[in-house]
């Protein structure tokens, strides 16, 4: 009985969400006996896959970010991102205050206001650099949610979000340090072409907020972040490194670990005590 009512709380809670009953790509989760909608993985504490074992699983996910890597004019993290995440193009919005960021670029003295002077090298002050939500290991955001819309994922430590419970009080947005957070103040939808929407990600509504969620819903199905993915294409193309490499902090043997035990890095306000989980070789 017990089991029974665990499962059935479990279900109700899903069909408050306005699941439909036969979704396109109903897959069967094996720890919780039922089948649940893709389009929802990434609302789960514990990563769900296709198969058992199919899952990239980390016990705290990071990303290095190794700014001169980036290719000159390199957009395509950003572009990919954001059309994997079904997130409106600002050029068709009619003001730029309405934009929505995953994943973005930004000047040294902006990223690092506190490390900027004035003999910093030249090239460091032109390059932009690639930013995004730090997954936080102490997210201010997270804090001061007060519908727990915004949660960190006990077994990777990734930052999420579930729309429907954000109630778009902005709280997070005022506490996050690092504006990496993004409001609709508009309906998205409207500014995403039919045709160039990912049907296997949801779309968002107005008076949510939003931000990167590290591709949980990729890392679920055995696939990397969208952003490294592509990055990995573009650097090797002009002879180069990745910029964005991802991996498991806690493992000893991941390539973030050794990029961080042979290069000097850097992290966003280390000083207000996030402890972010994006570093930066600069
Ligand atoms: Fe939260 Fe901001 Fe840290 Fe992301 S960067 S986890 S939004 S405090």
């Amino acid at each position: 009985m017990g089991m029974n009512r665990r499962k059935f709380l479990k279900l109700a809670g899903i069909s408050s969400l306005g699941v439909a009953a036969k979704p396109v790509a109903a897959l069967a989760a094996e720890d919780l006996g039922f089948t649940i909608p893709e389009t929802l993985f990434h609302l789960f504490h514990k990563p769900v896959g296709f198969k058992a074992g199919e899952a990239l699983t980390a016990k705290r996910w990071a990303m290095v970010v190794n700014v001169k890597n980036c290719p000159e004019g390199c957009k395509a993290c950003a572009e990919t991102c954001h059309r994997v995440h079904n997130v409106p193009d600002v050029a068709q919005m009619k003001s730029r205050r309405h934009e929505i960021k995953w994943i973005w670029h930004a000047k040294y003295d902006h990223v690092f206001p506190g490390r900027k002077h004035e003999y910093i090298e030249e090239a460091l002050k032109k390059i932009p650099l690639v930013v995004l939500c730090n997954h936080c290991e102490n997210p201010a955001c997270v804090r001061v949610c007060p519908t727990k819309a915004t949660f960190k994922r006990k077994t990777d430590g990734i930052v999420l979000m579930d729309m429907h419970r954000c109630i778009g009080c902005r709280f997070c947005m005022a506490a996050c340090p690092f504006g990496a957070r993004s409001f609709n103040w508009v309906d998205p939808r409207q500014f995403i072409k039919e045709e160039e929407q990912n049907r296997e990600f949801p779309t968002r509504m107005k008076g949510v907020v939003e931000k990167c969620n590290f591709c949980a819903e990729r890392l679920a199905k055995g696939q990397i972040p969208a952003c490294v993915e592509v990055c990995r294409k573009a650097t090797k193309k002009k002879g180069k490194e990745p910029a964005l490499v991802f991996g498991d902090l806690e493992d000893p043997d991941s390539k973030v670990r050794e990029l961080l035990r042979s290069h000097y890095t850097l992290r966003r306000k280390p000083e207000l005590g996030t402890n972010p989980n994006v570093y930066y070789i600069v």
